[in-house]
């Protein structure tokens, strides 16, 4: 199950912020994905939930969701903070308000509505098995602000709003991203029924330089941090660190995979440097999560997280490909 609408593509141009990312990876995924399966089509988005201020509450301070829906100028402040669009000295840094095309209200709507479908698809997952929202995984928002790009944190919003619901108790959060997951750390260092692994670049940004005294560390329930030229190591830690969670948080309601594709050796951001994956590697990492969580019938719901540049989309598709196949020879086999 593929979830997609191009209204909830967030294009940075559109707000005259100039951050060079190809911003059409997810639309690509969905057409190449079309191509072989044309009764594929865009989510219904009148069936997306809408996100309150109280769905937000479930992971953010209350100051900071009352200045997202404060004064224009304090949305703008949160937005330029969490986008980097300001430098030391208080100017603008890659933005020009001039050539905006739309104000951050709508930027922030747009968010709002990613958080809707990661929810949507998530709570798909659980009867389906497996889902993937072609956006999502902001997983550097903290509770006390936007990050990283990540404004808020779909991913623990989804969770605990199940939680809610009574349609999960406990859940995995799998962060393979590049970036270290810090912001769902943060949310849910106190919550023993949100576990989570983040596999990432040892060095680089956020720091995890594993000392207490580095008021950015944040651990995680599974910290994989992978150094420089460890690449050959990595499929092997992953692999220990799923039995790690397992065997600490066993029988997870519902996995979360934030499935960053920006490790890819031809990521173009110049700060995943540290982490080059081949493509091959990518799609063997990939299928060891799913089939990890297949094999024990935990259902999987995956985010796009990072991946930037040019060649992002292939590490997507290969992925949506492979599955597509292998659930079409599962069925396959069933119905004999
Ligand atoms: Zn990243």
């Amino acid at each position: 199950m593929i979830f997609y609408h191009p209204d909830c593509d967030l294009k940075f141009s559109d707000f005259g912020v100039e951050i060079p990312i190809v911003d059409d990876r997810a639309s690509s995924v969905f057409n190449e994905l079309h191509r072989i399966d044309p009764t594929l089509s865009y989510t219904n988005l009148d069936l997306i939930p809408f996100i309150t201020r109280s769905d937000l509450l479930l992971a953010h301070n209350p100051d900071f969701i009352d200045r997202l829906f404060g004064s224009y100028a304090q949305l703008e402040r949160e937005m330029l903070t969490c986008y980097e669009l300001i430098d030391e000295d208080g100017k603008y840094h890659r933005y020009n308000p001039k050539n905006a095309k739309k104000d951050f209200t709508r930027a922030l709507d747009i968010v709002l509505k990613q958080v809707g479908l990661t929810y949507f698809s998530t709570k798909a997952a659980l009867t389906s098995g497996f889902s993937y929202f072609l956006g999502g995984g902001m997983h550097h928002a903290m509770s006390f602000g936007g990050r990283g790009f990540c404004l808020v944190n779909d991913i623990v919003i989804t969770l605990r709003k199940l939680q809610n619901e009574n349609l999960i108790k406990t859940a995995w959060v799998i962060d393979v991203d590049a970036h270290k997951g810090d912001g769902t750390a943060e949310i849910t260092k106190r919550d023993s029924s949100i576990a989570t692994l983040s596999i990432h670049m040892k060095e680089g940004w956020p720091l995890d330089s594993g000392s207490v005294r580095d008021p950015w560390f944040i651990p995680c329930n599974v910290d994989i941090g992978v150094d420089v030229n460890e690449e050959s190591l990595y499929l092997e830690k992953l692999k220990e660190g799923l039995l790690q969670l397992e065997e600490n948080y066993p029988n997870p309601d519902v996995a979360i995979v934030v499935n960053g594709a920006d490790p890819f050796e031809c990521d173009e951001l110049s700060s995943t440097e540290k982490l080059k994956l081949t493509k091959e590697q990518l799609l063997l990492r990939d299928k060891m999560i799913y089939e990890f969580l297949l094999d024990r019938k935990i259902p999987q719901s995956y985010v796009m997280a990072g991946g930037y540049g040019k060649r992002a989309w292939e590490i997507y598709t290969q992925f949506l490909k492979f599955v597509w196949q292998s659930s079409s020879k599962r069925s396959e086999i069933s119905s004999r």
